[in-house]
């Protein structure tokens, strides 16, 4: 990734007087090789979710940004870290105050050069230039706090000439290429080069101990040859027999598209199963990651918005409980079961399923853009699909709005065909002297909610 400026370091004024290119410490505030999958044919057969706070300090002002700019950050990092059982939970912003808040991730969002540099949880920077369009850098610094390392850790880069040129069919000027890039070990580096093979009874393996430590990424140096299409999104290694490791041996296959490597941002969309064992290796065993979690039920919670518990129209909410995008959302319909729910916190706990659920009422992909209508209306429960099939939280407040009716009156004061009907609007439905004012007889008063159900009434109206 050409600008991506990743560093680890303390002195935030050491920070500002980085500029080079290079990712110079690129990991750890971790011990580098205390988490690493060892093994190929990892698993993520793993534990529970792992639920992150996030929360973003806005120290820029050339541009003004919105809560749907955060969200967004959000949603896309939960869709690239979902697949290992790490979510995100969306807490808010402030602005112009970098004080870390220590129960959260905090993204600075800066008018600083350089795209991004993951320091700590308290101070993963992003300028705002990434943060506006290029969101895969976002997910490449968090990849770092939870632990990753450059899949290219340990093996730098020089530029030599072919004997045979690459070919590269997208490549504006020409599509042969005289020159490109060669793994160098240099000289007096202490970071560990890993080797290609992955047969572990060869004496080159070494792809559990070099490198970024994850056997299922393959070995790779900074900046591989690449040959990519802009406008197909297509982007490849360009293998080259004479492009080989410390060992001789070619790099037959490279991950040119995984996040912890450097490729335009535009391609960088893979991480590797080995990378998400160590990742939950890490936050299993690293306080400062486990001081930022919260709760599965919190991703249940609005991050906006209220619920009407209330008395009356909770279908007319202006301001209604909001959900953060990113998640498959289905909302299914739920019922209250008996009486005694009237008795219930609307919606319901978390843990309390004993209501009862229908068919899905309408539901969101994770990539829904329109943030502002992914809310959770009255009759319905959440299923959030990345996390489980069980629908939680039903809400069901019980005053309904009443929308429209019909009186039927039976005209020989028993029930038979012989009725007059007269329709009432939501006024007349809604007359709190509907039934005094009727005369003596006996009716049926059948009244229409909002949420499509039907309610039906007799009365026998005697007033001798
Ligand atoms: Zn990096």
């Amino acid at each position: 990734m050409r600008n991506l400026l990743l560093v680890l370091f303390f002195s935030p004024l050491y920070f500002y007087a980085q500029s080079s290119i290079n990712c110079g410490n690129t990991n750890s505030i971790y011990g580098k090789k205390s988490y690493h999958t060892g093994s190929t044919g990892v698993s993520l057969a793993s534990g529970d979710p792992f639920v992150f706070n996030i929360y973003f300090h806005n120290e820029q002002d050339i541009i003004e940004l919105t809560e749907n700019d955060y969200l967004r950050a959000v949603a896309y990092l939960n869709q690239v870290y979902n697949q290992f059982d790490i979510f995100f939970k969306y807490r808010g912003f402030v602005e112009d105050d970098p004080t870390p808040l220590t129960n959260m991730f905090n993204i600075l969002v800066r008018e600083t050069a350089g795209d991004g540099s993951a320091l700590t949880p308290n101070f993963i920077n992003i300028s705002y230039t990434t943060f506006l369009s290029d969101l895969p850098i976002i997910s490449h610094e968090v990849g770092h706090i939870l632990g990753l390392s450059h899949t290219f850790q340990g093996s730098p880069r020089t530029e030599s000439t072919f004997v045979d040129p690459l070919t590269c069919e997208f490549d504006p000027v020409g599509t042969q290429r005289e020159t490109g890039y060669f793994f160098e070990d240099l000289p007096g580096d202490d970071l560990d080069a890993e080797n290609v093979t992955r047969d572990t009874s060869s004496p080159d393996y070494n792809a559990a101990i070099a490198g970024d430590f994850v056997v299922d990424t393959p070995a790779t140096f900074q900046e591989p040859n690449v040959c990519s299409d802009p406008s197909t999104g297509i982007s490849y290694y360009i293998y080259s027999d004479e492009v080989v490791d410390e060992t001789g041996t070619p790099y037959l296959d490279i991950d040119v598209r995984n996040i912890m490597s450097y490729n335009e941002f535009q391609y960088l969309d893979n991480l590797t199963i080995g990378q998400g064992v160590r990742m939950r290796e890490t936050i299993a065993n690293e306080t400062i990651l486990q001081d930022r979690l919260t709760t599965i039920e919190s991703l249940y919670e609005p991050y906006s918005g209220i619920y009407r518990t209330c008395c009356w129209q909770p279908e007319a909410n202006e301001n209604p409980p909001r959900f953060q995008p990113g998640f498959d959302y289905e909302f299914v319909a739920c019922s209250d079961s008996s009486i005694l729910s009237l008795g219930r916190p609307l919606p319901w706990p978390y843990d309390d399923l004993t209501f009862n659920t229908g068919d899905v009422v309408y539901s969101f992909p994770s990539d829904y853009d329109v943030y502002e209508d992914i809310v959770h209306l009255n009759n319905t429960a959440i299923r959030i699909v990345q996390l489980e099939e069980t629908p939680r939280r039903c809400y069901s407040n019980l005053a309904k709005n009443a929308n429209s009716g019909t009186i039927v009156k039976f005209n020989d004061g028993v029930f038979n065909a012989n009725v007059t009907a007269t329709a009432k609007d939501s006024l007349g439905i809604n007359d709190p002297n509907l039934v005094n004012n009727l005369e003596n007889g006996l009716f049926l008063i059948e009244t229409n909610f909002d949420d499509g159900t039907q309610d039906q009434k007799v009365i026998l109206k005697d007033n001798e």
